[in-house]
């Protein structure tokens, strides 16, 4: 079974990609959800997140104070570090044991916007990345979230620039104007292949 890495900026197209290929029935493991998700489940996790940051992050019922937590990141530049440095490894280990779950198809994605930036992509096979025009990602992001576009810009310099994600990734998915759904069955063809070889 092949691992497959599904990247690409804010608002470029990664949750409708990954969609697209749950409906062909792949399954993909959205890492940002399944990370919010095991630091509320996970004891050991929320353990030491309570060392680095203290026990008010949570409340009673154990559930994350994000606003909090979103402060704390923003007046303390190496929170973050921190907070990547706890909870990666977390998800690292919770992805091997959901591939096992799923080890009877051909491969499985994980969807992650970080996928270069945390070094994450040693531990893929291939990488698709999928690319919009700036202008196009920032309406669609206004839309979505009713985010201000100076915040949604900050975001898109903090991450990879599209022409570096591109020259890395394996496979591009242009979600311009184009149709998405022939681009990633082409792809799916070309990963089945190597999964035959
Ligand atoms: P983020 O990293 O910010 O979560 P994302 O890469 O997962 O973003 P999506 O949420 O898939 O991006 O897409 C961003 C928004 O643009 C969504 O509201 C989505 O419905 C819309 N969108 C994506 N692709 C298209 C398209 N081809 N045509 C119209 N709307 C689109």
């Amino acid at each position: 079974m092949l691992k497959i890495g599904l990247t690409g900026g804010i608002g470029s197209g990664k949750s409708i990609v990954g969609k697209a290929f749950e409906m062909m029935e792949i399954p993909v493991y959205v890492a940002d959800f399944e990370a919010k998700r095991l630091m509320i489940s996970n004891v050991e996790l929320r353990s030491l997140l309570i060392s680095r940051f203290g026990d008010q992050i949570y409340d009673v019922n154990f559930n994350l104070n994000r606003k909090l937590l979103a402060e704390i990141v923003f007046n303390d530049s190496e929170a973050l570090k921190d907070i990547n440095s706890i909870v990666h490894p977390a998800v690292r280990k919770d992805f091997i044991g959901w591939c096992e779950q799923h080890s009877q198809t051909p491969y499985v994605i994980q969807e992650s916007a970080i996928i270069f930036e945390s070094g994450l992509y040693k531990n893929f096979d291939k990488i698709i990345t999928v690319t919009a025009e700036e202008e196009i990602r920032i309406q669609r992001v206004i839309e979505r979230d009713s985010m201000s576009r100076e915040l949604i810009m900050e975001r898109m310099k903090s991450q990879l620039s599209e022409s570096v994600r591109i020259e890395k990734a394996d496979f591009v998915i242009y979600n311009n104007t184009e149709l998405i759904l022939p681009q990633i069955e082409r792809i799916d063809k070309q990963i089945r292949s190597f999964v035959e070889k």
